[in-house]
């Protein structure tokens, strides 16, 4: 076995290869860039070697510093997970000239696939279905518009050197065709410098397939059955399972067996993925991805076995520790990429400070996570946060499961589409295997977030922030002494933002405990047993008892309730009305804080509900307001001063009559 592994990779990949290495006992070793100086699969390794700034081509993608961090740390293998180098064969022979082990296919291979043209004309010939169009030598824009013209319409094209769904365009009418090819041609030219292109028929609407093959140095092939990854988003794979649902048993095993034609045709070694495009009556050869995929887990958690293991003996010269009929595939997993990224606003990317993030537990859950609470996302890289898989014996269970997993997912700082996936499993569509590639390109609105404002999500809110305010065991100011009655009862205004709208709420809480909460829509809950324990707060609302999981930072509050997520931002307080009661003309605050504002001087009159001090106390301003109409006697405290919780803050003497 390998002693000691480099993975020139970061985040959740990096971590999930180090946990395998560190089972089998090999030596672990971290590269990183200054953005990632901190980040988790730094601290999961053994060691880890500075690369460079952040940007991956100073860094994760510079060959020459992974090679020179490999030498310094004496690493003998490099696995290089995916994205950046991975499938890179001048990398692969750069490794294997300096006397590394390189964790993947040789050199060879990884180019036999690198074109899309080469790739699908060798396939056509092995017997593999592909999809008509062109795959040929004569790249001029006429000839190919020629081709394309005779292929036909709908068609797409797409660059051969392409990867990762980039520089694809679909052709819907004749008009479009020749700035199209141009286009593509100069977007492939400068992407992945190399011009050329590929034209096939476009499927509206197909389905993702995919087998996952494996072969070892000694001429032995497998695959460990298939996957669908047809829940994507501009052609970025979202959900993906195992087995595919729903194709008949002989398409299966043809496609099963394609797969492994398409390894054996050049010579693969080590982890691949064959992947194909449904269309509900054949399948065709779309491309082979010479490296370990994201979604490797989902066939983990249906055959047992570990992938990346697998991948390290072959490396280390080993045959395949299984034959085919020892292979044995059970139940169903499903699994989902959780991203940092706004699903309410166009999945604009996020980056930050994760001021939490806790992933879920259960049984038959998984997470593979690269980040977790306190960890900056930079926003150099990709938005993958983690993956949850859940198996359960049938697909049903399982998306249930999965659902279930990232409704449990708590994530705040940074915007994340956990709950936005947590719908798409929980839809019919994607229930029934209704689905398909264009799904969330066609709708995603359908998966959006409610925009409504349940009261008793409301009340929690202000009863969260109200708890906050007076940390348990602090006496209220109610129950002080200095002569002080309530005779009026004390309430306290609290108005959120959610959606872009104001919503208000008051607590009563004559004696301290909020008993009665008033909303602005007229619905009035009586409240009890309020507590705020941690990072939960709970109460019986009208009889009913609620409960959500809370996170507060400044203003911001987000609460999860049953598989709701909340989002609300506490409204600037000093619009609030903070009616604090009074006795013998003393007035008191009922939070500890400071003095921000006195707009009221010795011997002025006012009116009832007039402000006569602003407090500022868990950051937030409350205003006094005056009880009654009258005289201010006396001010205590000045502007910047610190007052103590149930102190009076001035005296004011009622008006005659
Ligand atoms: P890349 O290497 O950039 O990932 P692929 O050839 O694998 O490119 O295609 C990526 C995605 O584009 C597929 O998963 C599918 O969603 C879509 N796609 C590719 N070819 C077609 C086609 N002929 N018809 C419809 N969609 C396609």
């Amino acid at each position: 076995m390998i002693k000691s592994l480099l993975v020139a990779n970061r985040g959740e990949i990096a971590c999930r290869i180090f946990r395998s290495a560190r089972r089998l006992g090999v030596r672990t070793i971290a590269v990183y860039s200054d953005a990632d100086a901190h980040a988790r699969h730094v601290r999961a390794a053994d060691e880890a070697v500075r690369l460079g700034p952040a940007p991956a081509r100073d860094s994760y993608l510079d060959m020459v510093r992974i090679l020179a961090a490999a030498r310094a740390s004496g690493a003998e293998a490099i696995h290089p997970g995916y994205g950046f180098l991975s499938e890179n064969a001048q990398f692969a022979q750069a490794c294997a000239d300096a006397g590394l082990v390189f964790v993947g296919p040789p050199a060879r291979a990884i180019a036999a696939m690198g074109s899309k043209i080469v790739a699908k004309t060798r396939m056509r010939a092995a017997g593999v279905p592909v999809l008509p169009g062109y795959a040929g030598e004569a790249q001029d824009l006429a000839s190919l518009e020629r081709e394309a013209r005779s292929a036909g319409l709908p068609l797409i094209i797409k660059p051969a050197a392409g990867g990762g769904g980039k520089g694809m365009h679909i052709v819907r009418s004749e008009a479009e065709l020749a700035a199209a090819l141009a286009a593509a041609r100069r977007l492939a030219e400068s992407a992945f410098g190399d011009g050329a292109l590929l034209i096939e028929r476009y499927l509206p609407a197909p389905r993702h397939v995919e087998v996952q093959v494996f072969a070892d140095s000694h001429g032995h092939y497998v695959h460990l059955g298939d996957r669908d990854c047809s829940t994507q988003r501009r052609h970025q794979k979202l959900i993906e399972e195992a087995p595919a649902p729903d194709l008949p048993g002989e398409l299966r095993a043809r496609l099963r067996a394609a797969a492994v034609v398409v390894a054996r045709e050049i010579g693969y070694v080590s982890a691949g993925t064959v992947e194909f495009l449904y269309d509900g009556r054949e399948f065709y050869f779309m491309e082979m991805n010479t490296r370990l995929q994201v979604e490797h887990t989902v066939t983990e958690a249906v055959t047992g076995l570990d992938l990346v293991e697998w991948q390290l003996r072959i490396a280390a010269g080993e045959a395949l520790p299984l034959t085919q009929e020892e292979v044995r595939l059970s139940g169903h997993a499903i699994e989902a990429r959780v991203c940092a990224e706004d699903p309410a606003h166009g999945f604009l990317p996020s980056a930050g400070r994760l001021a939490l993030l806790e992933w879920p537990q259960g049984e038959g859950v998984r997470v593979d996570a690269g980040f977790e609470s306190g960890d900056t996302v930079p926003d150099s890289y990709d938005s993958l946060l983690g993956k949850v898989i859940a198996w359960a014996p049938d697909r049903e269970q399982a998306a249930a499961r999965l659902a279930t997993a990232l409704e449990h997912t708590y994530c705040a700082g940074v915007r994340s589409n956990e709950h936005w996936l947590a719908r798409i499993l929980r839809s019919a569509v994607f229930r029934e295997v209704r689905h398909d590639i264009a799904l969330l390109d066609k709708g995603a609105a359908r998966f959006a977030a409610p925009a409504q404002l349940p009261d008793e999500v409301l009340v929690l809110a202000a009863l969260a922030t109200h708890l906050a305010g007076r940390p348990a065991g602090a006496v209220s100011p109610w129950q002080v002494g200095d002569g002080f009655t309530p005779n009026l009862p004390a309430r306290i205004g609290y108005r959120f933002a959610f959606h872009g709208h104001l919503h208000a709420v008051e607590l009563e809480c004559p004696g301290g405990a909020p008993r009665v909460a008033r909303l602005a829509n007229g619905a009035t809950l009586e409240v009890a047993e309020a507590t705020l324990e941690g990072e939960s707060v709970a109460a019986r609302l009208a009889a009913r008892r609620f409960k959500a999981r809370c996170h507060r930072d400044a203003e911001h509050l987000v609460l999860w309730v049953g598989a709701g997520e909340y989002e609300l931002r506490l409204d600037d307080p000093r619009t609030q009305e903070f009616a604090a009661s009074a006795a013998s003309g003393g007035l008191t605050t009922p939070l500890p804080g400071v003095v921000v504002a006195v707009p009221v001087s010795v011997g002025q009159q006012v009116a009832a509900g007039d402000a006569l001090m602003v407090i500022e106390a868990m950051k937030m301003e409350h205003t006094i307001a005056a009880p009654y109409a009258g005289t201010v006697i006396s001010i205590h405290f000045a502007r910047g001063e610190r007052v103590p919780e149930g102190r009076a803050l001035l005296e004011l003497k009622r008006a005659e009559g």
